[in-house]
């Protein structure tokens, strides 16, 4: 008889489900826990059991949630979400990585600012590989083009790629853009891919994510929408 074993966003403890999701991911794919919605004991109990990267989609939300837990300098902040020009500095001053560089305009910007910051942080750029009105992001093509820029951004260093898919994809659409996606970034030469929410995972894990973004299915829904 096979047992399938139960889904593990619908694991009853946090614990339980940190545990269940990193064990179904292979070594070469993080997970990259979404705290954004939820409070900072969240995320100190997720620390706990030895998570580390965590991300958050908007500065004003972020900086309290960091404020209550700077006794813990080892986590590893991420931020997700549209960046807005006026928050570049202070993004930078908070964030290793940032995973939604959406056009060149923001990429300068951001390498302006980190220069004088004395900062040199992680960023990926976010491509958008189908039409969706609800989403920014580089067209592929337009990355293609940016590759001699690619390596003169510093000093940010250019990791790789993220993106999402739109809504209404089967898994097999899903699993061919994240395809995309990968063969993208491997063309260009650039080892990150960050792709794969709580609905769409497996399918990015497949096509050769190197972070998953798990809000709800590991934190569970959130109390204030984000
Ligand atoms: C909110 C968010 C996530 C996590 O979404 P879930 O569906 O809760 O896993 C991932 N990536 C981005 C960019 C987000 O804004």
């Amino acid at each position: 008889m096979v047992v399938t074993p139960p889904l593990a966003e619908s694991l009853p403890s946090l614990a339980e489900r940190l545990q269940a999701l990193t064990s179904a991911l292979p070594p070469t794919t993080r997970l990259l826990a979404v705290s954004k919605g939820h409070p900072a004991d969240l995320v100190r109990q997720a620390a706990a059991l030895g998570q580390r990267s965590f991300g958050e989609s908007r500065l004003q939300d972020a900086v309290p949630k960091q404020e209550e837990l700077a006794d813990l300098p080892q986590l590893d902040w991420h931020f997700i979400g549209r960046l807005q020009a006026n928050k570049v500095r202070g993004v930078l001053r908070r964030f290793g990585t940032i995973h939604s560089v959406d056009s060149l305009e923001l990429a300068r910007r951001l390498q302006r600012i980190a220069a004088e910051e004395g900062l040199s942080p992680a960023i990926l750029l976010q491509v958008k590989f189908r039409p969706d009105p609800t989403k920014t992001g580089f067209d592929p093509a337009a990355v293609r083009e940016l590759r001699p820029t690619l390596e003169d951004l510093e000093p940010l260093r250019c990791l790789g790629l993220m993106t999402m898919a739109p809504l209404g994809l089967s898994p097999d659409q899903r699993l061919e853009l994240f395809r995309e996606c990968r063969g993208l970034a491997d063309d260009l030469g650039l080892r990150e891919c960050s792709m794969g929410m709580s609905g769409d995972w497996r399918e990015a894990v497949a096509a050769g994510s190197t972070w998953v973004r798990l809000g709800s299915a590991l934190f569970g829904r959130r109390p204030i929408p984000g």
